[in-house]
């Protein structure tokens, strides 16, 4: 047998953490007959207050395996004017767009809009020409502007402590007219490296679309830890296909799901299908003629799934709180007081939010 050197097992050690991008396997497993598209809709380059040219944000997005990204530089706020006069609202997104073509990454065109509160920061995608929204002074115009170029309009950080003192996201009554009017499709629950359980409240309650973006302005490597096994927040859509059209069409829908740290965040319907689709339970095995099943549950996913089991039963060798890793398995061993050839395990995942203080229940079947 080869001998394990130390340097081999320093190598082992620090390659380690890139293990999950070095997979062969999506981050998640799609709902069955749907696509899982893995964005990063808030991103910003030289062309506004970021640090990187525009090639970077797509080696980076590739690097991190996501489909599809948008660059979204402040229209209003730009610190680099000296050195980059930047006439052309377009070209951080032409540079990026002309890079990615050669590869499988989407660049959509974006920008943001850069207002004080209200309605503060808000983001427009897939839109046509980032130029025609700049309204130096009508806090509106640009974001009716994105509406009338079929752009989908969100509202970024509302939980900005620059914006909210107190970090609590609300709406103001120009975001009720904003929503009324259907000019406002989603809202950040996260975004960097803040969450804010306000703000899935205030999409439940007014249907907006829950999105996470890394408005990196940075590298990411730096920003989110990712030699050391991070991730960028994304915002994963349930789409019909890969498609720029599918994937806008089932934004507008709120068909998302938000990946923060090891949180899974979005609404209970999409989210429930998320999770079908990523863990398993083997038929139950009992040996000789003793009554404790043993069950193998298996994640499909690079996140950690932290399990409460909720039914009636007792294991035999954990409690009923356990933890899969990413792309792993756990073993337990169910005490059914008798023999069963099939049975309902509940769960709740506790790393799942689907509302304040929520989290996602269900339900899954031995084989
Ligand atoms: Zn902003
Ligand atoms: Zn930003």
């Amino acid at each position: 047998m080869k001998k394990i050197t130390p340097k081999a097992i320093l190598m082992l050690l620090t390659t380690f953490p890139l293990w999950i991008y070095a997979q062969d396997q999506p981050f998640f497993k799609a709902p069955e007959g749907q696509s899982f598209v893995s964005t990063d809709l808030h991103i910003h380059t030289t062309f506004s207050d970021g640090s990187v040219w525009p090639n970077i944000r797509v080696e980076e997005a590739l690097k991190e395996r996501l489909d599809l990204i948008s660059i979204t530089d402040h229209l209003e706020y730009q610190p680099h004017r000296n050195d980059l006069p930047n006439p052309d609202r377009n070209r951080s997104f032409d540079i990026a767009n002309g890079i990615a073509k050669k590869s499988k990454l989407t660049v959509i065109r974006g920008a943001e809009i850069t207002r004080s509160m209200p309605p503060g920061h808000l983001n427009a995608v897939f839109i046509q020409d980032a130029n025609k929204l700049l309204f130096p002074d009508d806090p509106i115009a640009g974001i009716e502007e994105a509406n009338r170029q079929n752009g989908f309009v969100f509202w970024n950080h509302p939980n900005w402590e620059t914006q909210r003192k107190d970090g609590i996201a609300k709406l103001d009554p120009m975001h009720v007219e904003l929503i009324e009017r259907k000019l406002l499709h989603g809202i950040e629950v996260v975004n960097f490296t803040t969450f804010s359980e306000e703000a899935i409240e205030i999409a439940l309650e007014n249907n907006l679309t829950m999105l996470g973006t890394s408005d990196v302005h940075k590298l990411t490597t730096w920003d989110f830890d990712i030699l050391q096994g991070g991730h960028r927040p994304m915002t994963f859509v349930i789409s019909k296909d890969n498609s720029t059209k599918e994937v806008k069409k089932a934004l507008f829908e709120g068909k998302t799901m938000v990946w923060f740290k090891e949180l899974m965040i979005g609404e209970e319907e999409y989210l429930l299908e998320v999770v079908k689709a990523n863990i398993s339970a083997s038929s139950p095995s009992y040996k000789d003629d003793e009554l404790i099943a043993k069950v193998t549950l298996k994640n499909y996913s690079a996140n950690p799934l932290h399990l409460k089991y909720t039914g009636p039963f007792t294991f035999h060798q954990d409690g009923t709180i356990f933890k899969i890793e990413p792309y792993g398995e756990k073993s337990i061993d169910v005490k059914t007081l008798e023999i069963k050839t099939s049975f309902e395990l509940p769960f709740e995942l506790l790393n799942s939010v689907i509302g304040r203080k929520k989290y996602l229940s269900f339900t899954i079947k031995t084989q």
